[in-house]
């Protein structure tokens, strides 16, 4: 581009006079409001007039030396798109001149110029003339840009997302969009079904129809959220449980112009948690009548057992002369068998009974309960090394004689296992933590292998025959009980040989039922 000295170019001068004759340029002038001025002489095209704002437009102040050491302003990609222009448009003067180019500014940056031209015979006719108005459409080039871009994420994730897309674009009409996953998510291929409210509603589940179709409603009316499941029938004509959240946009007025949201498939979540609660209730079911089974059985267990102790004394007593040695010895046999029943019935009977309804919590220290408890049986057992740490605030929520149930059992357990070749090394804890009391009650008798630490909590399950240890094996199984009663845990940690270590924890406040 050739640049004028500081005297008025030539062009200028004449442009200025054409402008002030000819009335036409003029109003193309002010119509296209433009942001930068070009004239040329297409006969000399070395020879041009540029006005001030483009060179200010580009960053440059008409004095700027930079500005001829340039060789064109034009973006390079742009050059030869504009020059075609150019020509296309000196050959055929009635086809409009008016081209977007891009410019580089001085800070290197891009300028968008929207370039709208006409051919002009020249005031001495013979010299045909160019005259370009530039518009800087820059920020328009920008934002269109930043929109594409927008546009291009919104449908990389609408269509990259896992979940179905709907968009009810305006709730007074039928008209609905689905992204491609919303179709394939009922087996179609997109576009596979029209996209209309119909045909979703026509899809529903008929027993889901009615409260979905009122959780729309209620949504649009009165803001409640909507979340819902329902089923929807799929190409094969099955139906699929989905999950579906929406919201409404609302003008100013709070009334809903559009509608948008997503779906989930959760079929197979749906029906796992349908199998889960019907299983929950066939064990609350089993779990009641083993009760009453177990409750009925021991009960109704102890009148004949009485009457086979007391036949078997009366013998002993009128007919003990008639029997040899070796009946005598069954008899024995018999009675003992008897006994142990007892104990065993007996046993049941207590576990059974063992229930959280009807039974009144209280405030129960812990660590004076352990301290009660250790007392009473270092004064019946004297000399017993039994060692007590409490530490913190071990109140908690309980049934006190239920607690004082576990402890006993735990610690009649620790002295009756009692390594017969070490003296008795008792050390019992309790402690607070995040709202939990934790028991720990440790020996150094015999110790339980690994195997058995789940089995010794089970009704019966014992390690030992009668004339080892004696006992009937319930009393773990009522500590389980206990627990769990109180929302707590129970486990043993032990090494075979070494000793055991019971450690039991008790939420210290207990949700209660309903
Ligand atoms: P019981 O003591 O009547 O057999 P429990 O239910 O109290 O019934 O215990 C079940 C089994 O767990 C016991 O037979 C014993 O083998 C084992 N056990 C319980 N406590 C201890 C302990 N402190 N040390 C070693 N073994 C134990």
């Amino acid at each position: 581009m050739h640049m004028a000295g500081s005297a008025m170019h030539y062009l200028e001068k004449e442009l200025k006079e054409l402008i002030s004759r000819d009335e036409r340029i003029f109003t193309f002038l002010e119509s296209v409001f433009f942001d930068g001025l070009w004239y040329r002489d297409l006969q000399h095209p070395d020879q041009e007039w540029v006005n001030d704002r483009f060179w200010h437009e580009l960053g440059f102040d008409r004095s700027d030396p930079s500005i001829e050491q340039r060789q064109s302003y034009v973006h390079p990609d742009d050059l030869p798109h504009e020059s075609a222009a150019l020509q296309a448009h000196i050959e055929n003067p009635n086809k409009p001149f008016d081209i977007v180019v891009r410019y580089i500014h001085k800070d290197q940056s891009i300028v968008w110029f929207h370039c709208r031209g006409m051919t002009i015979t020249s005031l001495n006719q013979s010299a045909p003339r160019m005259l370009v108005a530039f518009q800087n459409i820059s920020p328009l080039k920008r934002a269109e840009q930043q929109l594409l871009i927008e546009k291009e994420r919104y449908e990389v994730a609408i269509n990259g997302a896992s979940v179905g897309i709907w968009d009810w674009e305006d709730v007074t009409t039928d008209r609905v969009f689905w992204n491609k996953q919303f179709y394939n998510l009922l087996g179609y291929q997109e576009h596979e079904f029209k996209s209309d409210f119909s045909a979703f509603e026509s899809r529903l589940h008929p027993d889901d129809k009615a409260r979905t179709l009122d959780a729309v409603e209620k949504h649009l009316k009165d803001k409640e959220p909507y979340d819902i499941e329902y089923r929807l029938k799929t190409k094969s004509g099955e139906y699929r449980w989905f999950h579906a959240v929406g919201n409404a946009l609302r003008d100013e007025l709070g009334i809903p112009y559009r509608m948008a949201g997503s779906i989930e498939d959760v079929h197979e979540k749906q029906l796992a948690k349908q199998e889960s609660l019907k299983l929950l209730s066939q064990l609350t079911e089993s779990n009641k009548d083993l009760e009453q089974f177990a409750y009925a059985a021991s009960h109704d267990l102890q009148e004949p057992l009485r009457i086979i102790s007391s036949y078997i004394g009366l013998i002993k007593r009128k007919h003990v002369q008639a029997l040899n040695e070796e009946a005598k010895e069954f008899f024995a046999i018999v009675e003992d068998g008897c006994g142990r029943m007892k104990s065993l019935i007996l046993d049941l009977l207590s576990y059974s009974r063992i229930k959280r309804s009807g039974e009144i919590f209280e405030v129960v220290n812990v660590g004076r309960l352990i301290e009660k408890l250790v007392d009473g049986f270092k004064s019946e057992n004297p000399g017993t090394n039994i060692n007590v740490e409490i530490e913190g605030d071990t109140e908690i929520e309980a049934i006190k004689s239920y607690m004082d149930r576990l402890l006993s059992n735990l610690l009649s357990n620790a002295v009756k296992y009692q390594d017969p070749d070490r003296p008795l090394e008792i050390k019992i804890s309790a402690r607070s933590e995040n709202q939990f009391v934790i028991i720990s009650i440790k020996d150094n008798g015999i110790g339980i292998e690994r195997e058995y630490f789940k089995r010794i909590f089970e009704v019966f399950q014992r390690l030992h025959t009668i004339t080892e240890y004696p006992g009937t094996g319930i009393g773990l199984a009522i500590c389980k009980r206990i627990v769990e009663i109180h929302e707590g845990s129970i486990s043993v940690d032990s090494i075979f040989g070494q000793g055991s270590t019971f450690i039991v924890r008790i939420p210290q406040f207990v949700q209660r039922e309903g």
